[in-house]
């Protein structure tokens, strides 16, 4: 088996710098706030606002979750947003997608105070981002590009194979990756659903990512010997042993692919927890911005 890139462990060594900031916060009698607005009863988006409202208060900072019913209008759903942007004790704003299929996330990520925007989804910050001048970087693909680095696998003038082009996580982490400089410098190829052959792109990959939400797409035969695989995929399966009657895996055939790879995240405790983790650090870095006199 190759090494298993654990998750867990970057975002406690993540958490644990960000906790140096949120006390320098304190001393000047200011606590970092996170809104999240959760809209219908999605019990995997209940699982994940649980997580990132634990991990928010684990650090201390302030943390409220509002929860909406299915039905809920989208001038309802903007209301509510509109008025956490308004509040000062709030410094970020996170509306958990997916939202119910009546509501765009386009329009009401769109609302989002660009200040508060911890997820990037703002039109404004997405164009930062491709400009080269961020404000926050997006969560998830964040995540994947601090698990490289910090586990000693930096992508710059490697060949990064991405399967999946979402807005959240694919087309950001292209961008991310191939941007000029250390902390990009990857040479990137996107791959999706209508890409023909899938094996013949990822076997090309010295680095791997999956992100597309169906077990056991990627198989070892698809994988170059020495790759090193980062597996954002969750998926629930089925399983009568489980306590929960079903367990959470990830894209990639685990243990087939990870006797073939270099090194793997697994699924949980890979991507997830760091995904958290760079949650918290927008929240403080927009916390810091908000506390700066405007120039
Ligand atoms: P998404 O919006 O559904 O996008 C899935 C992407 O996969 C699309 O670009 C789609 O292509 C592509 N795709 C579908 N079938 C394919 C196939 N057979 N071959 C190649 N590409 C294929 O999903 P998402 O929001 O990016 O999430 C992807 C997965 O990551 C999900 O399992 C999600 O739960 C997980 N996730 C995890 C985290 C975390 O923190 N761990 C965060 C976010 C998401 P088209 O564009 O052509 O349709």
């Amino acid at each position: 088996m190759g090494r298993i890139l654990s998750g867990e462990e970057i975002a406690a060594q993540i958490k644990a710098e960000l906790r140096t900031r949120v006390a320098d916060l304190a001393r000047k009698g200011i606590v970092p706030g996170l809104a999240i607005v959760r809209v219908g009863e999605d019990p995997s988006s209940a699982s994940y606002v649980r997580q990132k409202e634990r991990a928010a208060q684990g650090l201390g900072l302030l943390s409220t979750t509002t929860v909406l019913p299915t039905r809920t209008s989208e001038d309802e759903l903007l209301a509510v947003v509109s008025s956490l942007n308004e509040d000062p004790r709030f410094h970020g704003v996170l509306v958990q997608l997916p939202l119910p299929p009546d509501l765009s996330p386009e329009r009401v990520c769109g609302t989002v105070a660009p200040a508060k925007d911890v997820d990037c989804l703002h039109p404004e910050n997405i164009g930062r981002l491709v400009r080269g001048d961020p404000y926050l970087l997006p969560c998830t693909p964040h995540a994947v590009q601090q698990i490289l680095h910090r586990s000693g696998y930096p992508p710059a003038g490697k060949h990064v194979v991405i399967v999946g082009r979402s807005a959240l996580v694919g087309r950001p982490l292209s961008i991310l990756l191939s941007q000029k400089g250390p902390a990009g410098d990857a040479t990137v190829t996107l791959c999706h659903s209508a890409t023909p052959d899938l094996g013949a792109f990822t076997h090309q990959a010295d680095i791997l990512v999956v992100a597309v939400g169906r077990p056991r797409l990627v198989t070892a035969d698809m994988v170059r010997a020495g790759a090193v695989v980062i597996d954002v995929g969750v998926n629930r399966v089925d399983d009568p042993t489980a306590p929960k009657g079903y367990r959470l895996v990830g894209d990639t055939e685990y243990e087939a692919v990870g006797k073939v790879a270099a090194a793997i995240t697994p699924v949980p405790g890979g991507v997830g927890p760091v995904t958290v983790a760079m949650l918290l650090g927008n929240t403080v870095a927009a916390c810091e911005a908000q506390a700066q006199p405007a120039r």
